[in-house]
C-alpha cells in the first residue's frame, strides 16, 4: 500500500546496489484536479528540492531537508510558443505573468497565483479569433504552457536594443605561444563566423596582449589590418575610437584575413609578460558605448601592469587537508566585472594554462558578469584530443543562441522568498538577477526561506522570468512557471524529495562554505546533512531508536549518501589526493553554473557495461545491412546503470563511463578478439596505445550501434563528449579507477564504510 502512494521505505544497509537500473526520473509533481500535470514546468528547465512544500519554516526545519530551486532558464528547447500581443497580461500587484496555475474567477478576472490579487483580463484576452468568440480564455498559450516567450513592446526596454558585438582577447605571451591554442582558436573562429548569432549588424574586434595591448584596425579601403600597440600600460587609453570594432558584414575579409595572420605574427616571440588587467581596461573603454562580449584566452598568470598576480600555490601541498587560496588574491578583478555589469558587458574565460594561474582571482572577471568559465588545463598543440575537446567546445561557444542586456527575476508564491542566489551573475536587488549576458548552458541555483506559513495555500508556484535581447536585436520575455503542492505532513516532505536536485543545491552551498569559511567546514557540513536528514526521517517515521544495524531512508532519498560520498572524493571537494588548485577552483565553478542534469553526470558519472550492445548488433546482422535506412534505426537496448565500483568490472567485457564532456571506453584484458575487430578494428587489447582517443571507424554492426549509443548520451549535452579509450594495463587507467568514487581509496572511505559512518551517527 504505502509503495502504491511512493512511501516505501529501504534499509540502505541491507540494499548496497542501490542505483535503480535504469536513469531516475526526476520525482513526479502531482497536483490536485484543478491542475493538469502535464502543463507543469519541464524538469529539464527548473525544479524544486521538494516535490511538497512544506506549509511552514518549522515543518522544513523538522525534515533537515534544504528548500530552493534550481534552473535552466534558457536551455535549448523544441517547441517554445512565442506570441506577440500589445497587452502582456500581468499581475498589477506582483508583477507576476499571467500562467496555467491563475485561478479564473470568471471571464473577465483572474486571481493572482502568487499574491492572489483579483485582476482584470484585457478585451482581447478572452477573444479568440478564431472562433471569433469572446470568453473562453483557456485556449490562451499563456494558459496552456509553463513555458512561454513574449516579444516585449517598447516598455521593456531602456534603450533601443543593442547589436550583437563580440571582441576577443588573446594573450600571446611566450606561454601561450608554446601551447599554440592562438592557432586552433583562430582556425575556429575563421569556419564559425557566419553562424555566430547576430544579424547585419554584428560587430567583432580583437586584442592581443603580452607586455603591451595590441590593437587591429580594420577600416574599409585598408588592403589589410593594421595593428597599433599600446605601450604605456599603466595608464592605458584607446588609440583610436573606430575601426577597433567592425562591421563584421562590412568586413568579413579584413577580419579573415587577420585571424589568419594573428598566429604567425606572434609565433616567435620570448616576451614572458601578460598585461590582462590593462587589456581589460581597453576592452571595457571599446564595448562601454554598447554592452556585449568579451572573450578572453589566457595561458599563465598575469604578470604585468594593472591586476598583476603572484604565484600563491605552493605545489608541494596539492594533497592537503587545508586548501589555501580559494578566495581572490585582488579585487581587481571583481571591481571589472561589476563595472562591466553596469555596461551590459559579460567577460568570458578560456583559461588554457601551463602552470598555475590563479583561477580564483581572474575567474572573477567572468563570475561578477554574467559570464562563463572554461578550462583547458596543460593545454598543448601537439596533443591531438586537446585540440578536438578544445575545438567542439569553443565551437558550440560561439554558435550557440547568445541573450544580450538580461535580467532575470525569480517570483514565489506570498509567505517564500528567494534568499541566496547561485550561478553567474550580478545581484541588483533582492529577486533580481543582472545578467549582461545570457547563454543556454548555464545553470542557476536558489535557496528559499519562509516569511509566513503557507497554511491557507494548496499550492505554491515559483515563476522565473528572463527579459532579453535575442541576437536580432528583438526585446524579449521567457517565462517558466512551476506548480508545487503545499503538505503539513512531515513524512509527505520526506518522501516527496528530490535528491537530484538537493545534490544540485547542495554542492553549491558547499561551494559557498569553502570560500567563506574553508574546505573541512563544507565537507563536514555535507556528512552532518546526510545524518540529519536521516534523524529526521527516523523522528518522522516514529522508528526505534538506537542502534538497530539498520538505516532506513524512505526511497526519494535512498542515493543521497551514494551522491555525498562522490561529491566528497570530486575534485571540487576532496582531500588527501593530489589536486592542482586552478582545477579545484575550476570543478567549484562547474558546481556553481552547470545545469543539473550536467551536473550529475560531473558528480557521479553514468557506467555502462556495453556487452549487451554487442550481441544485439550480431542479432541484427541481416536486417540493417540491406537497407541504409539512418532513420529507422531500430531501437538500442535498455542497459542497466552500474554503480561506481570496480566489483562490476570483469576482464572479459567492455564498459562505457559517460563523464558530461568525457566518455570513457574501458576495454578489459580478455575481450575476446572477434569483439575487438569488430569494435576497435583490432586483434587484441595489444594494440591499444596508452592514450588512444575517438572510436576508431569500423565498418560493422557493432561499431555502428556503439555509435549510436554514444550518440544517444550526447544528446542533451552542449556539445559531443570526447572519447577516450583505455586498454586494462594502460597508465591512463588510473583515470578511470579514481572515477569509481564507491571503492575505498587510500585516503577515502568505501561506499559501505560511509554508510556505516553515517548510521553511527544516526541516534
Ligand atoms: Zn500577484
Amino acid at each position: 500500500f504505502s509503495r502504491l502512494w511512493g512511501q516505501d521505505t529501504i534499509d540502505l544497509m541491507q540494499n548496497r546496489h542501490i542505483l535503480s537500473p535504469a536513469t531516475l526520473p526526476p520525482p513526479k509533481v502531482v497536483l490536485h484536479n484543478q491542475f493538469h500535470e502535464s502543463i507543469n514546468c519541464s524538469p529539464s528547465i527548473m525544479r524544486c528540492t521538494l516535490t511538497k512544500i512544506p506549509e511552514s519554516n518549522s515543518l522544513l526545519q523538522k525534515s533537515r531537508l534544504p528548500l530552493g530551486i534550481v534552473i535552466h532558464p534558457f536551455r535549448d528547447v523544441n517547441s517554445l510558443p512565442v506570441i506577440q500581443c500589445i497587452n502582456i497580461v500581468r499581475c498589477r500587484l506582483c508583477r507576476t505573468y499571467i500562467n496555467p496555475f491563475v485561478y479564473f474567477v470568471d471571464s473577465k478576472m483572474w486571481k493572482c497565483n502568487l499574491c492572489y490579487r483579483v485582476n482584470e483580463l484585457p478585451d482581447d484576452f478572452q477573444f479568440d479569433p478564431a472562433t471569433k468568440t469572446y470568453g473562453d480564455v483557456t485556449r490562451r498559450p499563456e494558459v496552456r504552457s509553463s513555458t512561454i516567450e513574449f516579444i516585449a513592446p517598447s516598455e521593456y526596454m531602456l534603450r533601443p536594443p543593442q547589436p550583437a558585438m563580440y571582441l576577443f582577447l588573446f594573450d600571446v605571451s611566450i606561454i601561450a605561444q608554446q601551447s599554440g591554442y592562438l592557432e586552433a582558436a583562430c582556425a575556429v573562429l575563421n569556419r564559425h563566423l557566419d553562424e555566430m548569432p547576430g544579424d547585419a549588424r554584428t560587430q567583432v574586434g580583437f586584442i592581443c596582449f603580452d607586455s603591451f595591448v595590441h590593437f587591429y584596425s580594420m577600416a574599409e579601403g585598408l588592403n589589410q589590418p593594421h595593428e597599433m600597440t599600446l605601450l604605456d600600460i599603466e595608464d592605458p587609453f584607446l588609440p583610436r575610437p573606430d575601426n577597433l570594432l567592425v562591421n563584421l558584414k562590412e568586413c568579413k575579409e579584413l577580419v579573415r584575413d587577420l585571424l589568419k595572420q594573428l598566429p604567425k605574427r606572434f609565433a616567435h616571440t620570448h616576451d614572458p609578460c601578460s598585461a590582462l588587467g590593462a587589456a581589460l581596461q581597453v576592452a571595457f573603454k571599446l564595448m562601454q558605448a554598447s554592452g556585449g562580449r568579451i572573450t578572453v584566452f589566457q595561458s599563465c598568470l598575469p604578470n604585468k601592469g594593472p591586476g598583476a598576480l603572484e604565484p600563491r600555490e605552493d605545489p608541494n601541498n596539492r594533497s592537503a587537508k587545508d586548501v589555501a587560496h580559494l578566495n581572490p588574491a585582488t579585487d581587481f578583478y571583481k571591481r571589472f566585472a561589476l563595472e562591466c555589469s553596469g555596461y551590459q558587458i559579460a567577460c568570458d574565460l578560456f583559461l588554457m594554462n601551463q602552470q598555475y594561474s590563479d583561477m580564483a582571482t581572474i575567474s572573477g572577471i567572468s563570475k561578477h558578469s554574467g559570464g562563463c568559465v572554461h578550462h583547458f588545463p596543460l593545454y598543448q598543440k601537439t596533443k591531438p584530443h586537446m585540440v578536438e575537446s578544445f575545438r567542439s567546445c569553443f565551437k558550440r561557444y560561439l554558435t550557440r543562441k547568445i541573450g544580450f542586456e538580461a535580467v532575470m527575476r525569480i517570483r514565489c508564491t506570498r509567505g517564500l522568498q528567494v534568499h541566496t542566489f547561485h550561478g553567474n551573475f550580478f545581484v541588483r536587488s533582492t529577486d533580481l538577477l543582472s545578467l549582461p549576458n545570457v547563454n543556454p548552458d548555464a545553470g542557476y541555483g536558489m535557496q528559499i526561506s519562509y516569511d509566513e506559513t503557507l497554511t491557507d495555500a494548496k499550492t505554491i508556484c515559483f515563476q522565473a522570468a528572463l527579459l532579453y535581447t535575442n541576437s536580432e536585436g528583438e526585446r524579449r520575455i521567457r517565462v517558466h512557471t512551476v506548480c508545487l503542492p503545499v503538505t503539513a505532513s512531515l513524512p509527505e516532505v520526506m518522501h516527496s524529495a528530490d535528491t537530484e536536485a538537493i545534490i544540485g543545491l547542495l554542492s553549491k552551498m558547499a561551494v559557498d562554505r569553502s570560500v567563506a569559511s574553508n574546505l573541512s567546514d563544507a565537507r563536514d557540513a555535507f556528512i552532518n546533512a546526510t545524518v540529519d536528514v536521516y534523524n529526521a526521517f527516523k523522528i518522522a517515521q516514529n522508528l526505534p531508536s538506537g542502534q538497530s544495524g539498520q538505516l532506513i531512508a524512505p526511497r526519494s532519498l535512498a542515493l543521497l549518501p551514494l551522491y555525498i560520498l562522490a561529491l566528497l572524493k570530486h575534485p571540487a571537494f576532496r582531500v588527501g589526493t593530489s589536486t592542482r588548485l586552478d582545477d579545484r577552483v575550476y570543478a567549484m565553478d562547474c558546481m556553481k553554473t552547470l545545469p543539473l542534469d550536467q551536473l550529475m553526470k560531473y558528480v557521479y558519472p553514468e557506467l555502462y557495461k556495453i556487452d549487451a550492445l554487442i550481441y544485439h548488433a550480431r542479432n541484427s546482422n541481416i536486417s540493417s545491412n540491406q537497407e541504409d535506412d539512418e532513420d529507422e534505426d531500430e531501437p538500442l537496448p535498455e542497459l542497466p546503470r552500474l554503480q561506481l565500483s570496480a566489483e562490476h568490472l570483469d576482464s572479459r567485457s567492455i564498459f562505457l563511463m559517460d563523464c558530461g564532456t568525457l566518455i570513457m571506453i574501458y576495454v578489459g584484458l580478455n575481450v575476446p578478439p572477434d569483439v575487438l575487430e569488430a569494435l576497435l578494428g583490432i586483434s587484441s587489447t595489444a594494440g591499444l596505445g596508452d592514450y588512444v582517443y575517438g572510436l576508431p571507424n569500423v565498418v560493422s554492426n557493432e561499431n555502428d550501434v556503439l555509435n549510436r549509443f554514444i550518440s544517444r548520451l550526447n544528446y542533451d549535452k552542449p556539445y559531443s563528449a570526447l572519447v577516450q579509450i583505455i586498454r586494462d594495463t594502460s597508465t591512463a587507467k588510473g583515470q578511470f579507477i579514481e572515477r569509481l568514487t564507491d571503492d575505498r581509496s587510500e585516503s577515502s572511505l568505501s561506499y559501505y564504510e560511509f554508510l556505516q559512518h553515517i548510521r553511527a551517527q544516526v541516534k
